[in-house]
């Protein structure tokens, strides 16, 4: 079984891309609740993103429209989550769509935008390839080993991890949604 036994690891920051001040900030000011703040910025850093073609930018996106929902301005939040989830469509990110769609379903259904979270999933009904669900791999196989718990914000950005809505790399290393840091979990 592998271990990395007497192995020193180096700081987490070594794995990091060069992560962008605003990202921080972005979500520095989502988890202290300045969700206005955080959904400017973000709209900023998608729109960014958008323009260069980057990787991050339906994340970015959906984050935007997180914290327009959580601002309570559920239109502007729904525009940014259309857009992000499109992007994906457009990219043909189909696990991605799916992990991301399935969490803003829950997302709206917790606000209480029965009729927002309804749009969405019948948006993931139409649209996605008709797979079987388990082969999007959110989840582990029958003999696969169980994935490693993360931790919950990225060492890089700040920003918010989700066992079930990032990439996993290998075993034991999924990617930050954001910035593209490798983000390890422990076993
Ligand atoms: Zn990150």
């Amino acid at each position: 079984m592998f271990r990395r036994r007497g192995f020193v690891r180096p700081l987490r920051r070594a794995f990091a891309p060069d992560i962008p001040p605003a990202l921080q900030r972005a979500n520095e000011l989502m988890a202290i609740g300045n969700y206005n703040g955080a959904a400017v910025a973000f709209e900023g850093l998608a729109r960014g993103a958008e323009v260069r073609g980057g990787p991050r930018a339906p994340h970015l996106y959906l984050q935007a429209g997180r914290a327009r929902l959580l601002a309570g301005q559920a239109a502007a939040g729904m525009g940014h989550i259309r857009h992000g989830l499109a992007l994906f469509e457009a990219r043909q990110q189909w696990p991605a769509l799916h992990r991301t769609g399935q969490l803003t379903v829950a997302l709206l259904a917790e606000r209480g935008l029965a009729k927002e979270a309804q749009e969405i999933s019948d948006y993931l009904k139409a649209i996605l390839p008709p797979v079987p669900v388990s082969d999007f791999g959110s989840q582990a196989a029958p003999g696969e080993r169980a994935k490693p718990l993360l931790p919950t914000t990225c060492p890089g950005c700040g920003g918010p991890i989700r066992a079930d809505e990032v990439e996993w790399v290998d075993e034991v290393t999924a990617e930050c949604p954001y910035c593209g840091s490798a983000v390890r979990g422990e076993n």
